[in-house]
């Protein structure tokens, strides 16, 4: 008699009921009494549908056993044990996939010195100070840029434009008639466009302000909090810190651009993981209406780095913000702590993802001489280009580049229940932290697993308790990040 088993998923718990994140599919499943006993039953090893059904007799006709089981099974969560699961499909796109996002690196230049930044510190990629790449990308290479974006959206309707850097505002001028230029190519190619940009807020001047506001361009501002914790790593060139310049020009900015909620992006290091102080200033003392946390990249040994223990310490923090997060989702009430969001959007969405970002498929960078790499923190490597906005990218480039990185190649990943979610992380982590960028972060596994794990049992609260919090995911477009 053959037997069956239980299969590849991630159990949880929330309000008082059980779940199952099933990975294969990506999708929530939750429990009624009869398959979770059936669950519970096969905890200790496979069995055959008699023994599992005689087991639970007490409690459920075999009859609700039997159809229970077939569910089970219809969903993956059990699999017959003579019947080996299939290894991870492979399935690399054929044909080049539509650009949503190009990351445009208007200058390389920055105002600050960030001790940790991967542009100038030292986990570089590209050498921008003493390559060979101009400071500044010209017009003229903007207005390419603008054409590749429009050109690659393909099928789309809507091509988007990131501008960064450097810092994305000492190259103002270049950025607004970029602004100006693609508007107009787009509504003759019958395109909408839609611009954002990552800056410091230090050059933020009120001629600044008004043209952001008025052209609705979407604002992330890099900011790591309070006025100690910003001047420790966020300084100018003499070592003196930022805050003072950067805090009223923010306020000055939210004040005026209303249209676009604007986010900060704050980085994690090892001397500022204090999140929920963090959070709070900026939301509550600047007025933020969002706020998203990374740790910063970089080789281990740097004293700034992140340490096993830090990851652990960070994961409390993350916890204790994200049962804020759940307790004004429950009263639909907004809370600003976009990690918490976009992973319950990806849950929503129930995407199984072969590769962990955009990058190389509907994202790329340009560097300021318009070559197109993987994503903007590789914009000038060589070794992770795919051409340029002149004679345009290579296929076949790419298509090895999505081949040579999709998560069934990375065998730590196969059998981990967060691939999903993660597939492998950052290709620019994997690439400072080991030197390539088809090897998996397995530094922050723990992390990601323990973070993915708390996302979903918000989720199930939020699934039982207010499902209707939810349905702002149903139609909502996953943005291509940009970190
Ligand atoms: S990098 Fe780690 S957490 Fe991410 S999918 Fe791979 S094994 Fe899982
Ligand atoms: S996650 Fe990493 S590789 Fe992907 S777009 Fe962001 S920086 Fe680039």
């Amino acid at each position: 008699m053959s037997t069956i088993g239980l299969r590849e998923f991630h159990p949880f718990e929330a309000a008082g009921r059980r779940y199952l994140y099933l990975v294969p599919s990506a999708a929530v499943f939750a429990l009624d009494d009869c398959s979770a006993a059936i669950v519970e039953s096969l905890g200790h090893g496979p069995r055959s549908v008699d023994d599992v059904a005689e087991d639970l007799a007490s409690r459920f006709d075999r009859t609700e056993i039997t159809d229970t089981i077939a569910e089970l099974q219809r969903v993956r969560a059990l699999g017959e044990t003579a019947v080996k699961p299939a290894p991870l499909p492979k399935i690399v796109p054929l044909k080049p996939v539509p650009l949503q996002t190009l990351v445009v690196n208007v200058t390389n230049q920055c105002n600050l010195s960030c001790t940790y930044c991967y542009e100038y510190g030292e986990d570089k990629i590209v050498d921008t100070e003493n390559g060979q790449q101009p400071k500044f990308m010209t017009e003229e290479t903007a207005r390419e840029a603008v054409e590749f974006a429009l050109r690659e959206s393909r099928e789309n309707p809507r091509a988007h434009i990131t501008f960064f850097g450097g810092e994305t505002l000492m190259n103002f001028p270049v950025l607004k008639a970029t602004i100006g230029y693609a508007r107009r190519r787009a509504a003759e190619a019958g395109k909408e466009i839609d611009f954002s940009l990552t800056t410091n807020a230090t050059l933020l001047r009120p001629d600044v302000i008004e043209f952001l506001a008025e052209e609705r361009v979407g604002v992330t501002i890099s900011i790591d909090g309070p006025e100690d914790l910003q001047n420790k790593f966020r300084v100018f060139n003499n070592g003196t810190g930022s805050y003072a310049i950067a805090a009223p020009k923010i306020k000055a900015l939210l004040a005026r651009h209303r249209s676009r909620p604007i986010g900060a992006r704050v980085t994690l290091t090892r001397q500022t993981l204090d999140v929920r102080r963090i959070y709070q200033h900026l939301t509550d003392e600047l007025g933020f209406w969002e706020v998203g946390f990374a740790p910063v990249t970089t080789a281990p040994g740097r004293d700034y780095a992140i340490s096993d223990g830090g990851f652990d310490h960070l994961l409390d923090q993350f916890r204790a913000l994200a049962a804020d997060y759940l307790d004004a989702s429950l009263h639909n009430r907004h809370h600003g702590f976009s990690n918490v969001r976009e992973t319950l959007q990806e849950i929503h969405h129930g995407h199984a993802k072969a590769y962990p970002c955009g990058a190389g498929l509907g994202l790329m960078g340009v560097s300021t001489d318009g070559r197109v790499a993987l994503c903007h923190r590789f914009a000038g490597s060589d070794d992770h280009g795919f051409g340029t906005l002149k004679d345009g990218v290579s296929w076949e480039r790419q298509q090895q580049f999505l081949d040579t990185h999709h998560v069934s190649n990375k065998t730590d990943c196969q059998t981990c229940w967060a691939r999903p979610i993660c597939a492998g992380g950052c290709y620019h982590e994997a690439h400072t932290r080991y030197g390539s960028t088809n090897r998996p972060n397995l530094h922050y596994c723990e992390w990601i697993r323990g973070w993915t794990h708390t996302c979903l049992e918000i989720y199930g609260e939020l699934a039982e308790r207010n499902p209707g919090f939810l349905r702002q995911f149903d139609d909502e477009e996953v943005p291509e990040k940009v970190s």
